[in-house]
């Protein structure tokens, strides 16, 4: 069963407490626009996942099918001591898998490319943890494929992989300190902020999902130290607000490379080499900058307040429309939140815009207030019946718009996008 659409409005009510305790405590831990970025690349992850997820289960199902090499039926993982013995085994393997997926995804570039996405957060927060990869479909099955082989029934393992990834969600923080000897057996907050970190001592370091312990084992483990306190992002900043380009960025980079190397032997082996790997030429020809710890200054392009706050506004939107777009997908399918998802992504893509004073920022989203916004919800009420084709649907969309197009002509006339500039 997968638990996690269950567990995202506690997510949420969790990160309004952190938020809470961050302004009660002045610790300045969050930043509405790197909060934002990183829950619309939660968004499009959890959105494009309805998408994409026909990948690995199709995959999965297949290789239990027609390869499983041991019979365990679904009723032997029951609540009984052997059920629950069972259990573990199932949630021990599946962290086991993790381990070794997040390393390749750290050390493999292709992987890397994908998984970045997670790590691009200069903050480091409850928001962080919901920053997820929108390509994760790609590979990352690979690397649990030998668990369906092996004969678990996929429903118990979509069931650990979910508790996996809800267990991981509360060591985003940096409310919580040292735990003692619980941070080296589990993944804690304390071990999980050096996995985020940018400093040279904590790159590469602790990849566990629930346990620690698989880093220990294999080597990779490493303590936060006091006298080196985390820098948290990538050493190659996204530098960006766009949930797009944040998935993008390091395919990008691969590809820049791989078109302008001479030897075809690069041009296929850069994507799997280690991470950071380039070939000589290219290397030589187009030097890349990485931020130096000592200066580096966290990405964050002055905002208006007024601006700030139509953002935040609006992104409360958003979180509305995700929430009614999930209760959608689970009840009515893919088919009928095709339209409402390119809604919520053209919106999330205007937001980073905005986010990132880019030039017709709020050209673009007048536009979709006034004109992507009513054709989308033509579309979805000429196509599907989830919206009346009312008066009522109408007022609010027009309201909404007008309403919206106001609120932004005046922040942004009045204050200081141009004064800014
Ligand atoms: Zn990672
Ligand atoms: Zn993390």
């Amino acid at each position: 069963m997968d638990l996690i659409a269950i567990a995202v409005p506690f997510f949420l009510l969790a990160l309004l407490i952190e938020l809470f305790v961050d302004r009660i405590r002045g610790t300045g831990h969050y930043r509405a626009n790197d909060a934002i970025n990183s829950l619309s690349a939660g968004t499009l992850s959890t959105t494009f996942g309805y998408f994409t997820k026909i990948v690995p289960t199709v995959i999965w199902a297949y290789a239990f099918e027609e390869f499983a090499l041991i019979d365990m039926p679904l009723a032997w993982f029951d609540m009984s001591p052997t059920g629950l013995l069972l259990w573990l085994v199932a949630m021990l393997a599946w962290d086991f898998c993790y381990y070794w997926s997040h390393r390749c995804g750290h050390e493999i570039s292709i992987l890397w490319a994908s998984h970045a996405v997670h790590h691009q957060s200069e903050d480091y927060n409850l928001s962080t943890a919901l920053r997820q990869t929108s390509t994760g479909f790609l590979f990352n099955w690979i690397f649990y494929l030998p668990l369906f082989l092996v004969g678990f029934p996929p429903e118990v393992l979509i069931t650990v992989n979910s508790l996996n990834l809800i267990y991981q969600f509360w060591v985003h923080t940096q409310h919580i300190g040292k735990l003692g000897v619980l941070d080296r057996i589990f993944v804690t907050p304390s071990n999980h902020r050096v996995h985020h970190a940018q400093n040279e001592k904590y790159i590469d370091r602790n990849y566990g999902g629930i346990l620690v312990l698989w880093d220990r084992l294999f080597g990779s483990f490493q303590e936060e130290l006091d006298n080196d306190p985390v820098v948290f992002g990538v050493r190659k900043p996204l530098s960006s607000w766009n949930p797009f380009w944040a998935n993008a960025q390091v395919y990008a980079y691969l590809w820049f490379d791989a078109v302008r190397t001479r030897r075809w032997r690069d041009k296929l082996g850069i994507w799997f080499r280690r991470t950071g790997w380039r070939p000589q030429d290219v290397e030589a020809r187009y030097p890349k900058h990485r931020s130096d710890i000592r200066t580096f200054r966290k990405y964050d392009p002055p905002l208006a307040a007024t601006l700030r706050y139509y953002l935040i506004g609006q992104f409360l939107v958003a979180v509305a429309g995700i929430l009614w777009i999930g209760q959608l997908y689970a009840s009515q399918g893919l088919a009928v939140v095709t339209i409402p998802c390119l809604l919520l992504w053209v919106q999330l893509y205007t937001l980073g815009m905005i986010s990132d004073r880019r030039k017709n920022a709020i050209v673009f989203e007048l536009g979709r207030l006034n004109l992507v916004l009513p054709s989308g919800v033509l579309a979805i009420v000429m196509t599907t019946s989830i919206l009346a084709n009312d008066a009522r649907t109408w007022f609010v969309v027009v309201l909404y718009a007008l309403l919206s197009s106001a609120w932004l002509r005046l922040a942004s006339n009045v204050t200081a996008m141009q004064n800014l500039d």
